[in-house]
């Protein structure tokens, strides 16, 4: 089947339900673990096989916490993804750096930078979360740490990855580029029966980034945040500019405030416009989840998708966009 007979429009997602955070009282959040749309699933791009992954354990009663983990773990693993996990693209002097997050229901979080060897730095900022008094570690110390807890130490760089880089270096023009579908930062979102959210975020970063350079995605409240009682957002595309305006973050704040996760998206990525005389030169993209089961999406750029999970279905479904 071709890629556009999956692709749905925005609007129909969670489109059956028409209450906003604002509307919710305590019965109502009682009540949600009825609702006939959950669990549900979100995650930037088309990372289908991510979604549906996450979204089959949601169905079998797994809880938000680890769905979204396994979830973003299947693009960790994917070779052909150059922009998430093994695989990825390295930084121009050739080292594969990665960050990852992860956040609870109970808005604990746990986050992983500038970490080389490890495949599933996911895994490794869930353990940071939950057994260290911290919240992130970085570099040496999120290695030792991974392989103290039994994580194998690999190469990350594929062969095909390596060529990539030996071309690059040949003209050393930094220019990222502005939508590489299928291939880009995972950041995800669940719903469990009981109506709990998780999180979950991970990427190599920019390819040929400078070496030390970290972007949003394992930036609690950049990359991602949630609240359990709002919803939450992902981010992907140029971190600098998603970090500078706190993107995740802002968004379920103005979630909380009575926008619904479609509102909130183009606030946030307006609000970059405004920041960033240079806008047309980079892609940003958010994706929001609020606690009634609604989705909303919004990039810079026309091209960014998403992939849903919602009524044991997976779909892969086009943002509304600013250019
Ligand atoms: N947001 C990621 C970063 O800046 C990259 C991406 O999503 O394309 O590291």
């Amino acid at each position: 089947m071709k890629r556009r007979d999956f692709i749905k429009n925005t609007g129909m997602a969670g489109a059956s339900l028409a209450a906003t955070p604002s509307t919710l009282n305590f019965a109502s959040l009682n009540s949600f673990s009825m609702m006939k749309n959950t669990p549900i699933c979100v995650a930037t791009w088309n990372f289908q096989n991510a979604t549906k992954k996450a979204g089959e354990m949601l169905s079998r009663g797994i809880n938000a916490l680890d769905a979204v983990e396994e979830g973003v773990r299947v693009e960790e693993a994917n070779l052909k993804n150059t922009t998430v996990g093994n695989g990825g693209a390295p930084d121009r002097d050739g080292h594969v750096t990665l960050d990852a997050c992860i956040m609870s229901p109970e808005g604990n979080a746990g986050s992983v930078v500038y970490l080389k060897h490890i495949a599933h730095p996911v895994s490794v900022a869930r353990k940071v979360m939950e057994e260290t008094p911290h919240v992130m570690l970085a570099g040496e110390g999120a290695l030792q740490f991974a392989l103290e807890n039994g994580f194998e130490k690999v190469n990350l760089l594929t062969e095909e990855s390596e060529k990539e880089w030996k071309k690059w270096l040949q003209h050393k023009n930094y220019k990222p580029i502005i939508n590489i579908e299928n291939h880009d930062t995972i950041g995800m979102l669940c719903i469990d029966e009981k109506g709990d959210i998780a999180g979950a975020c991970t990427t190599s970063g920019l390819s040929y980034k400078m070496n030390g350079r970290v972007g949003d995605s394992p930036i609690i409240g950049a990359g991602l945040f949630l609240d359990n009682e709002i919803g939450g957002a992902v981010a992907t595309g140029m971190g600098e500019a998603v970090m500078k305006s706190v993107g995740s973050f802002l968004i379920v704040e103005l979630m909380r405030q009575g926008k619904s996760p479609q509102e909130a998206c183009e606030t946030a990525v307006k609000r970059i416009v405004k920041q960033n005389p240079n806008y047309q030169d980079f892609q940003v993209a958010f994706v929001a989840l609020n606690k009634n089961g609604e989705v909303g999406s919004y990039c810079l750029h026309q091209g960014f998708s998403y992939a849903l999970y919602q009524n044991r279905e997976t779909s892969n479904n086009l943002s509304k966009f600013y250019i």
